[in-house]
């Protein structure tokens, strides 16, 4: 695969070696062009319209548009913080970005920062991502030694601190007010809404949360305008998305390509289809907690709105695959588990209603299912509908167990007693 700045504008100074790119590379290659551009040629308001006007979803999985994100930012004091909490099963997109162009995630914050008026920046970095904590802390140490953070950047009248937090491994960490709350010291519960964080966030004060994808996006964007970005795109969803393929794969791996490519072009040419001896049962598109396609699926554009109409989401673009030899109750029970335990146990129907699903999906697993099993998931599944829980962990979890239901009920039913 040849890629050009100009196709692949996340991925392009890595070329084939894939090994960590530091400032004297990066700069070599354009590196913090964007942010000059940004700081010394547009106000901070310019550089929000630039970004609304380029369409970038958020991608950490919600796909909420950053330009408007941006714009509810009061630009009195706030803080920008970056979202490196990366734990959803299956997905692994944001660490390929943090261990090998830390400089470029680096630049979209600076650029970020600059359009809030933030002058303090966090990244809350998954304290599993040992690698990753150690390259961003070189590549932010290499800018403080060139002067090229800190005060006046760039010479310009703009000043930044930027601060790496690595988290203690809780999976609702990612969510972004439970995120502030861990970072500000206390239980990583997930806070009432409203207020949001744009008016009060960390300490107060307003605040934005963007994935670590989405501030590496912003550098390209700056350097090379807002319609380029909209025209790599093969969708109505502009620019292109890390994505992927694990499970029983030949080349399982993540790849930087343009939103709206099939799912079955992902999987066949980049992922070099499916292990002899396997076929597709069905296909998780981004994460685990996304519910299941099928084969026939394959044929859809990965893009967030196409994926939707199909019954799932995009989420993070990681697809699985599930061959024939899963056990459907076997794997739903590795995945509610995993969101069991990951229950923060704030609200009563997540922190009950998670362990009830893994009970019954153990007896399912044994063979000792009750008649009534298949219409009790269901009941918990509908009484964890969205907004019927304090956040969105709890309707995330069943989505996959929804959705397996739906297309695999015949599975569930082999493990009831029927007397
Ligand atoms: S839904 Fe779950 S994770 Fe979210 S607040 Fe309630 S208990 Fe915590």
């Amino acid at each position: 695969m040849i890629i050009y700045e100009e196709t692949h504008p996340l991925t392009w100074r890595l070329k084939k070696k894939k090994k960590p790119i530091f400032l004297k590379k990066y700069l070599k290659y354009n590196g913090y062009n964007g942010a000059k551009k940004a700081i010394t040629k547009f106000s901070p308001n310019e550089i929000i319209e630039i970004i609304k006007k380029s369409g970038l979803r958020g991608r950490g999985g919600a796909g909420f548009p950053t330009g408007i994100k941006w714009s509810l930012i009061k630009k009195k004091k706030s803080y920008l913080i970056c979202n490196a909490d990366e734990m959803e099963p299956g997905t692994y997109k944001d660490r390929f970005l943090l261990e090998n162009l830390p400089h470029q995630l680096i630049e979209g914050i600076i650029i970020a920062s600059y359009a809030l008026q933030s002058k303090c920046a966090y990244i809350f970095l998954r304290g599993e991502y040992i690698i990753a904590e150690k390259n961003i802390n070189y590549a932010i140490n290499e800018l403080l030694d060139k002067k090229m953070l800190g005060k006046n950047i760039f010479n310009s009248n703009f000043s930044l601190n930027i601060y790496l937090h690595t988290g203690a491994g809780r999976y609702i960490c990612g969510e972004e007010t439970a995120l502030i709350n861990s970072l500000e010291g206390k239980r990583a519960n997930p806070r009432f809404k409203p207020p949001f964080p744009s008016s009060s966030g960390l300490w107060g004060e307003p605040t934005c949360v963007n994935n670590v994808e989405t501030l590496s996006n912003i550098p390209s964007i700056i350097k090379n305008g807002f319609h380029w970005y909209k025209n790599i795109s093969l969708s109505i969803d502009s620019g292109t998305k890390m994505m992927g393929f694990s499970g029983k794969v030949n080349n399982p791996g993540v790849w930087e390509l343009p939103l709206g490519i099939t799912a079955r072009e992902l999987l066949e040419d980049y992922a070099h289809g499916i292990c002899n001896g396997y076929s597709i049962k069905a296909w998780l598109p981004g994460g685990a907690g996304t519910n299941f396609l099928l084969d026939k699926h394959l044929d859809l554009p990965m893009d967030f709105n196409s994926i939707q109409k199909a019954g799932s989401r995009l989420g993070t673009g990681l697809a699985v695959i599930i061959d024939n030899k899963i056990n459907m109750v076997n794997l739903l029970l590795n995945i509610e588990n995993f969101f069991s335990r990951e229950s923060c146990g704030w609200c009563t129907p997540c922190r009950d209603g998670l362990p009830w699903i893994v009970k019954i999906l153990k007896c399912l697993k044994k063979k000792q299912g009750k008649i009534n099993d298949i219409n009790t998931l269901k009941n918990i599944c509908n009484m964890l509908q969205p907004g019927k829980t304090f956040c969105a962990h709890a309707p995330g979890a069943l989505a996959p167990l929804k959705s397996a239901i739906k297309y695999f009920k015949n599975e569930f039913e082999k493990g009831i007693i029927y007397k």
